[in-house]
């Protein structure tokens, strides 16, 4: 007995010496109870990697055999994707940049729900396949009574693409010279419709087109007629274009992109045209995207004549450009839900605006920071509302803080060398975590305000 008791001892202090013998066994470290979640979302390849990154650390000395999985933890990717969120603190409602509108928590809520396996394509009484979407088209037209039917491809340029390819593959669009409109990114709405096969016959001037231009064109290659809403310039000065209206009745459909996805006229955007009153002007299609001013996920709405929809729906490229199971859950909630972060922004009141920025100077100033607030102006952006300008407010800050900030998720703007933190799209709730950021950036100090961005 205590001979064994003695080499027991021995033993022991021989395991605690060698390194190798402290090293936690591979299975025995993924079958902790600590892991088991992290093992149902990164899968046994990425954890077991983890771990023996770990068993390396303790083999060096550097980690506790105790610490493994806590340390295995901490090495998993913290987020399952790669795209960092932020906060847009730039004063452009719909950035391009940062993607758009962000979707309301309805919106949020619906494409988890919608996530996993989902009656998207079946009638659960039946148990036979039903109409992909249906609940979505139903709210898309109750949204918009106007249309006879609807339609959900991908984006805006996707609804172009199709109603061009359908309505108008080897015969003629007839457009305005004014609005053949570069879309952002180098993605030119010419090119866009010519790689359908269509042939663009491109009508009047830059800045003045007249109904007999359309009148000249219209012919028996004539597909249909374009308009364009000219969504990121404004033509000013000696001006004429021609409504919709104004076409109507010549024996060709007449498709109006409206690009924003107003759906109803809105007083704060008087001059932004909405599917709703364009169908009733008399155009026979419209097309616009679902991620500008509905505030929804990327979609490209299709709206209009009950005939012309189903020759969309049947086009067999209408099955290359169709929407997914997430798509169609976040933009049934956006149509069903009264707000959205988007008309959040836009109607923030600059008062109350000026009030929050007040708050977070004061807070921050009593800090040692060096602030201020100022009033500025904020915009629509996304291609939407171009010319408008909303009053806003924004805290002033020191622009060698921009890209600190940045890689910490606070995206401002630099104007006049000097960074604006502009609140209007920020949520109140979230006011704390841009104070906490700035004071955690101006803390870390010059040096490391380069080398930061890792997380
Ligand atoms: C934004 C826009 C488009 C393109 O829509 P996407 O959803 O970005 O594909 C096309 N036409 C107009 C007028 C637009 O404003």
């Amino acid at each position: 007995m205590r001979r064994g008791g003695a080499s027991t001892l021995r033993d022991l202090s021989l395991t605690w010496k060698d390194p190798r013998r402290r090293v936690p066994r591979t299975d025995t470290v993924l079958a902790d109870p600590a892991l088991t979640a992290a093992l149902e979302r990164h899968g046994r390849d990425v954890v077991r990697s983890a771990v023996r990154r770990a068993q390396d650390r303790v083999r060096d000395g550097s980690l506790e055999p105790g610490a493994v999985p806590r340390a295995v933890l901490a090495d998993l990717p913290r987020h399952a994707t790669s795209l960092r969120p932020v906060l847009n603190c730039t004063g452009a409602v719909l950035h391009t940049n940062l993607g758009r509108a962000p979707l309301s928590a309805a919106a949020v809520e619906a494409i988890t729900a919608a996530a996993g396996s989902t009656d998207v394509e079946m009638d659960l009484a039946t148990g036979r396949r039903a109409r992909r979407g249906r609940a979505t088209m139903a709210a898309l037209q109750a949204a918009v009574p106007a249309a006879e039917d609807v339609h959900v491809v991908n984006n805006g340029a996707a609804a172009l693409v199709l109603a061009a390819t359908a309505l108008a593959a080897g015969r003629e669009i007839v457009v305005s010279r004014g609005e053949l409109v570069e879309i952002g990114d180098g993605f030119r709405l010419t090119d866009l419709l010519e790689s359908t096969g269509a042939r663009l016959r491109e009508v009047g001037t830059t800045n003045r087109t007249h109904r007999r231009d359309y009148l000249d064109a219209i012919g028996p290659q004539t597909g249909f007629v374009l308009k364009v809403h000219p969504s990121n310039f404004v033509v000013q000065g000696f001006t004429s274009g021609v409504e919709p209206a104004e076409l109507t009745g010549l024996g060709v459909p007449v498709v109006v992109d409206t690009g924003s996805g107003l759906l109803a006229p809105d007083p704060l955007l008087p001059d932004e045209p909405d599917a709703g009153s364009v169908l009733r002007s008399g155009a026979d299609l419209v097309t616009s995207s679902g991620d500008k001013l509905l505030g929804g996920p990327q979609a490209g709405l299709l709206l209009g004549r009950a005939d012309l929809v189903e020759r969309l729906r049947r086009h067999p490229l209408a099955r290359a450009l169709r929407v997914d199971k997430l798509t169609l859950a976040a933009l049934e909630a956006t149509l069903t839900t009264a707000e959205n972060p988007t008309w959040v922004a836009l109607r923030a009141d600059p008062e109350e605006l000026r009030r929050r920025v007040g708050l977070l100077a004061a807070a921050l100033t009593d800090q040692g920071v060096e602030t201020g607030v100022v009033s500025t102006g904020a915009v629509v952006g996304g291609g939407g509302a171009p010319g408008v300008e909303l009053p806003s407010v924004a805290l002033d800050l020191p622009e060698g803080l921009a890209r600190p900030l940045r890689e910490d998720g606070i995206v401002g703007r630099v104007e006049k060398g000097r960074l604006l933190l502009d609140l209007r799209c920020v949520p109140a709730a979230r006011d704390g975590e841009v104070r906490d950021r700035v004071l955690a950036v101006v803390r870390r100090g010059p040096a490391a305000s380069t080398t930061s961005g890792n997380d």
